[in-house]
């Protein structure tokens, strides 16, 4: 059976760079590529990291019923289309949807038994200064992604797990004991000394295990919250 997981984050948390090496070392798991509005970044290809496309072929697409959920980001259309689903069920893979809260929420909402993550960066500085690292957008762009990150992390309760990418090696290991966690529980079969070790990782980050660790970093966004967004 096909398990569906949602990847979500405040932008520049590190959400394509973890997503990137899970892809590598987890087995069966196919990516759903987007489609969006947006212009191409840096040197994305049209194919690899989205399917770009114009407003008016999105809109189509929406005419014809052809997306699983779509949202408007950052003032763009961004949508995962039904084949994808379609696809990994009928090769037996399971799906993972790089998707903001939005959309998260639509998925809930049609496949209850979809795994979702939040990933949090450790704290307003360190995202202020991954979005400046990879500089690939402009200050205005830099400074709307910042205001939104905090409304968006006010969103990380409706999540089953929450990583705080900190140090990158740990939170693969962490992304990856969660993916292959959900695939043991499923399985039925006897747990190995190493499995038991791989679910208690995944434990560790489960929602209702992370509440307090959470507090300084949703604090940092508070504190410097710019009042009315965007
Ligand atoms: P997102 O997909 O969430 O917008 P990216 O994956 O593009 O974010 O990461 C934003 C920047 O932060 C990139 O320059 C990336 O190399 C860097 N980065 C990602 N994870 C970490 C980490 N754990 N520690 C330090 N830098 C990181
Ligand atoms: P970016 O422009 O940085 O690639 O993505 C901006 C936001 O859009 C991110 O939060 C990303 O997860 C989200 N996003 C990417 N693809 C989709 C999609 O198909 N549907 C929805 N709802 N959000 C998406």
């Amino acid at each position: 059976m096909t398990t569906v997981y949602i990847i979500s984050a405040p932008s520049g948390s590190g959400k394509s760079t973890l997503v990137e090496k899970v892809r590598q070392i987890v087995p069966g798991l196919d990516f759903s590529i987007s489609y969006t509005t947006r212009p191409p970044r840096g040197n994305e290809q049209n194919g690899r990291e989205y399917f770009f496309i114009t407003r008016e072929q999105f809109e189509e697409m929406i005419r014809k019923d052809e997306f699983l959920e779509y949202a408007e980001v950052f003032g763009n259309y961004y949508g995962t289309a039904k084949d994808v689903l379609a696809k990994a069920r009928e090769n037996g893979h399971d799906l993972l949807l790089d998707i903001d809260v939005q959309g998260a929420a639509q998925i809930k909402g049609k496949l209850p038994d979809a795994v979702s993550v939040f990933i949090l960066p450790p704290d307003r500085k360190t995202l202020e200064s991954r979005l400046r690292t990879r500089s690939l957008d402009a200050e205005k762009v830099i400074q709307n992604r910042l205001a939104t990150a905090s409304r968006e992390i006010e969103n990380y309760m409706k999540y089953d797990y929450i990583l705080v990418n900190d140090r990158l090696d740990e939170s693969v290991e962490t992304l990856k004991a969660v993916l292959l966690g959900e695939r043991l529980k499923s399985s039925g079969r006897q747990l190995s000394v190493a499995d038991k070790d791989l679910l208690a990782r995944a434990e560790h980050c489960r929602l209702g295990n992370v509440r307090g660790r959470l507090q300084p970093i949703l604090a940092s966004f508070v504190a410097t919250a710019t009042p009315g967004g965007r």
